[in-house]
């Protein structure tokens, strides 16, 4: 239950708070405060908690002492401005503004002009120096914002009615209404606002208010809010702070506007302002892209003294916050006025630039550039290009807005988005502009194009967040949504057609281009070299890897069970292999062999075929120790139940019902599917597989530790050097692994003689079993490694192969966790396992070497949690091991300080 008290402080003046409120005032109220007391020129106003918002979300109604509070810091803002709310003479007119913790841009609601009645209307427009044209159209606005957002009147109502009116003016632009037609159609939305609601829009101004702070408070529960919370693992329960600021008007004629701008280019990183502006528009003209804008350097012609003011207020604003920032201001008859300023969303690419930058700036130190930047974006990084050649010829040009490369088949609304990519299509979400109900399509989506809208329009602030490929603003392009088409330089493209889109230099092409290695992949691979590129990003990657190399106190190994992938991991920087399965060491033309394996009629016959197997396992270890040239290479011995090397039941029934009709001699196939009766497991997964085959089929595991053991001694021979480690797979009791230890390490000592070689027993850790008696089976190994997939699939009791797709979705929707278990690791319960296993393993057995190699070894946020709990490496697949490598620095690091997001 939430208890208030009458004593709570719900309610800030811009001036009590500064920038690192931010859980407090939200991120927005926090740097209102900031820049307030950086005596920047910001409209007066006050922050509503977070605390009051969530204290209103659990009991459903305002905490006790608020309403005062709001009525006392109105009071104060009204003799700060001189006006009151809702004077009918000179009216003080609010926006009542969302400003959670972490943005989330355009999922919130906001309200503009509240104040605004029948009869403050008029003082508006005397304020206003008898501006009728702007009263009425800023009254207009109140109705349509309020009736929307606060109401949930039908959105399209007001449109159609705007339409209307522009029709019977014999108009497209909202511009050539003058104040007698704004006026009609102020009394024709609160016709609509009535219908809808059965009341008439409040007049009253406090009723205004309370309604709409009340409606911001909600909108942290809204749909598409709970949707971008869970998309960017926000928690779901910081609630949104309310910030109510004393309005200035954008909108004011040809010497007002509203722009957006960010210190250096968000999309790549360079240098320099960048931004849009947009004369005579409130703020969320710009924001919605409805309107296309003119660049931020326009402005400079525009009005020479507010350019060169918000120049400079730019440069004190990244000192002061040592970031790139971004800002909303409003110019209100030729006076400027700041709206927000954050530390701006960047793309991956930018981060990494902008870090390298602001280190040679003397702004940060390395750690800091460290901290700025993550895995998710480094891996996003390494996501191929465009291959591109004469054959693609681009057929519109937008905005490169969010970086990548993404082809699919185009669809126009979100909810087609997510249909074809249920069935496992690539789409591109194509729209004139996106607005937040379209969250769903641009999640569901590879790639968004928009016909409409800047750099900082929705479609490329969201995408950008979300590291999802968008060109916006490609005004060729000519979308006809009903239609489902869009037509282009004469050409028609329909629903269903494959499109590619290029979010770096904004090019549309059509078809499906191929694609190439990006220049952070040639990088790792070495094929090119960080200190003779001209490429700012290979740079700054390659510094701050080294600096993560440095830092970090986490081994990276890799997963991999070829010659070819253990090359691969080993240039893009694996310190040894933690994973070599050896299950595909059975396929393939091997098939045949396996087979007379499992169908062994006699101890003999069985003998022969792994004398068979073992030399090409030999070999298969010999290309792997070479590769690794002395690194540890973990070796699991075979895990998967032995029917999975059979043909299917079903299949092998068919055919043999078939051939027998045939007449044909089956004798073979019978046998065969004989076995795999006899083999068929209800739960394979729990079933007979891991150390269980070792124990029940004779020789097996033997031919497999003679293999690498040989494989070790050849290449040491020919003057190399190899470190092998066993694994045995799905341990549950020391008995089990001592059997196979016993067995194994008189099967080395007999070949690996007086090589030198030293061959290391472990185990891995994936059964609770396993965990919970630690103790006893460190006595037994010299290693161990989590296997940290059968850990959560039986930590859990979720089967791996089916839970994700049959109901992830419902626990997510319910918060049950925020992120599968399978993905990302559960700290509290198989965590919890983890930690009880390092512990009575290590306290057994000093420095017994502890690793991962279950898919989180290669996540981002899991990598912290394996730094925090002491192991000693983890072991990814390869493409993820500079993603671990940079983790694994940032762990050790481990500062806070600014966010990025
Ligand atoms: C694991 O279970 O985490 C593991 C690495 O083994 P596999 O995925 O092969 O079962
Ligand atoms: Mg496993």
């Amino acid at each position: 239950m939430v208890t208030t008290h009458e004593t709570d402080k719900y309610v800030y003046d811009f001036a009590e708070g500064n920038k690192d409120l931010k859980d407090l005032l939200g991120g927005k109220g926090a740097n209102l405060a900031e820049m307030t007391n950086l005596g920047l020129p910001v409209p007066p106003g006050f922050t509503i908690t977070t605390g009051a918002c969530q204290a209103y979300l659990a009991t459903g109604r305002e905490p006790d002492g608020l309403a005062g509070q709001i009525e006392a810091h109105l009071e104060a803002l009204e003799r700060a401005m001189g006006r009151r709310l809702g004077d009918p003479q000179d009216p003080l007119l609010v926006s009542v503004r969302s400003g959670a913790r972490f943005s989330m841009p355009g999922m919130m609601e906001t309200v503009l002009n509240v104040g605004l009645n029948d009869r403050s209307v008029v003082g508006l427009s005397e304020q206003a120096g008898q501006n009728d044209r702007f009263a009425w159209d800023s009254y207009r606005r109140l109705i349509q914002m309020f009736g929307k957002t606060v109401c949930e009147v039908p959105g399209e109502e007001f449109e159609h009615a705007l339409d209307e009116a522009k029709r019977a003016k014999g108009t497209h632009d909202d511009l050539d209404l003058d104040a007698d037609d704004l006026r009609g159609l102020v009394e024709t939305y609160k016709k609509i606002f009535a219908k809808h609601t059965g009341r008439e829009f409040p007049q009253e101004p406090r009723e205004q208010l309370d309604l709409a702070i009340r409606a911001v408070f909600e909108s942290w529960n809204a749909e598409r809010a709970i949707l971008y919370r869970r998309q960017e693992r926000i928690p779901a329960d910081l609630g949104t702070a309310v910030n109510v600021v004393a309005m200035v008007f954008g909108n004011l004629g040809p010497d007002s506007g509203t722009g957006v701008a960010f210190t250096r280019d968000p999309g790549s990183g360079a240098q320099g302002i960048y931004g849009d502006y947009l004369a005579n528009a409130q703020g969320e003209d710009v924001v919605a892209g409805i309107r296309n804008t003119v660049p931020l350097q326009e402005l400079e012609r525009l009005d020479k003294t507010s350019y060169d003011q918000l120049l400079d207020i730019m440069a004190r604003l990244e000192g002061h916050y040592q970031d790139l920032c971004d800002i909303e201001f409003t110019i209100e008859r030729g006076k400027l006025w700041m709206l927000q300023t954050r530390v701006g969303k960047r793309t991956a690419a930018a981060a990494f630039v902008i870090a390298g930058q602001l280190v040679d700036e003397g702004l940060i130190d390395l750690d800091e550039a460290l901290h700025r930047v993550n895995g998710a974006q480094l891996a996003q990084l390494m996501f191929p290009r465009f291959q591109l050649d004469h054959e693609f010829e681009a057929v519109a040009r937008g905005i490169g807005a969010s970086p990548g490369a993404a082809s699919g088949a185009v669809v126009f609304t979100s909810a087609r988005a997510v249909e074809l990519a249920a069935e496992g299509k690539s789409v591109i979400l194509v729209r004139r502009e996106t607005n937040p109900d379209d969250l769903n399509g641009m999640i569901a989506a590879q790639g968004i194009l928009t016909s409409r809208g800047g750099k900082t329009s929705h479609a490329a602030v969201v995408a950008r967040g979300m590291g999802k490929t968008c060109v916006s603003g490609a005004d060729e392009i000519e979308v006809n949504v009903p239609a489902k088409r869009f037509t282009v330089g004469g050409r028609t493209v329909s629903e269903g057609d494959v499109v590619s889109i290029d979010g770096t230099t904004g090019k549309v092409y059509l078809g499906e281009v191929p694609v190439t290695l990006s220049e952070v992949v040639q990088y790792f691979e070495g094929s090119l070299d960080p200190e003779r590129t001209d490429d700012a990003l290979v740079r700054a990657v390659h510094r701050i890897m080294t600096h993560a190399d440095a830092r970090r106190r986490l081994a990276v190994r890799t997963n991999a069970d070829t010659g070819a992938d253990a090359a691969r991991a080993r240039r893009f920087g694996a310190e040894g292999i933690g994973l070599c399965r050896t299950e595909h060491m059975f396929l393939g033309d091997r098939r045949e062999l396996v087979e007379r394996l499992i169908l062994a009629a006699s101890d003999a016959e069985r003998t022969d075929a792994l004398a068979a197997l073992l030399p090409l396992q030999r070999q298969d270890f010999v290309e792997i120790f070479r590769e690794m040239a002395g690194l540890p290479v973990t070796v699991r011995l075979i895990d998967p139940p032995l029917h999975e090397f059979l043909p299917p039941l079903e299949q092998l029934a068919v055919n043999v019902a078939v051939a027998q009709e045939r007449g044909e001699d089956v004798a073979k196939e019978e046998a065969l599917l004989a076995a795999v009766r006899r083999m068929h497991e209800e739960n394979p997964m729990l079933g007979l597989r891991g150390v269980r085959l070792g124990l029940v089929i004779p020789g097996l595991f033997a031919m497999q530790v003679r293999a690498i053991a040989e494989a070790a001694v050849a290449v040491t021979r020919d003057g190399g050097a190899a470190c092998p480690e066993i694994m045995v797979p799905l341990v549950g009791a020391v008995q089990e692994l001592e059997t196979v230890r016993a067995e194994a390490e008189k099967i080395i000592a007999e070949v690996v003689g007086d090589s030198g070689v030293e061959v290391l027993i472990g185990t891995m850790i994936e059964v609770p079993r396993a965990a919970l008696t630690a103790g006893q089976i460190a006595e037994a190994a010299q290693f161990f490694s989590f296997g940290t997939n059968d850990l959560t699939q039986m930590g859990w009791g979720f089967s791996r192969d089916d839970v994700e797709g049959a109901f992830f979705w419902r626990y997510l929707e319910l918060g049950i966790f925020g992120i599968s278990p399978f993905e990302s690791i559960d700290r509290d319960g198989v965590g919890r396992l983890i930690r009880i296993a390092a512990e009575e393993g290590r306290a057994a057995r000093p420095g017994l070497k502890l690793g991962v190699c279950g898919e989180h070894g290669g996540d981002p946020d899991s990598v912290h949690f394996f730094h925090e709990v002491g192991l000693d490496y983890v072991s990814c697949s390869p493409f993820r091991v500079p993603v671990a490598r940079l983790e694994a620095g940032r762990a050790a690091i481990e500062t806070t300080g600014s966010d990025s997001r």
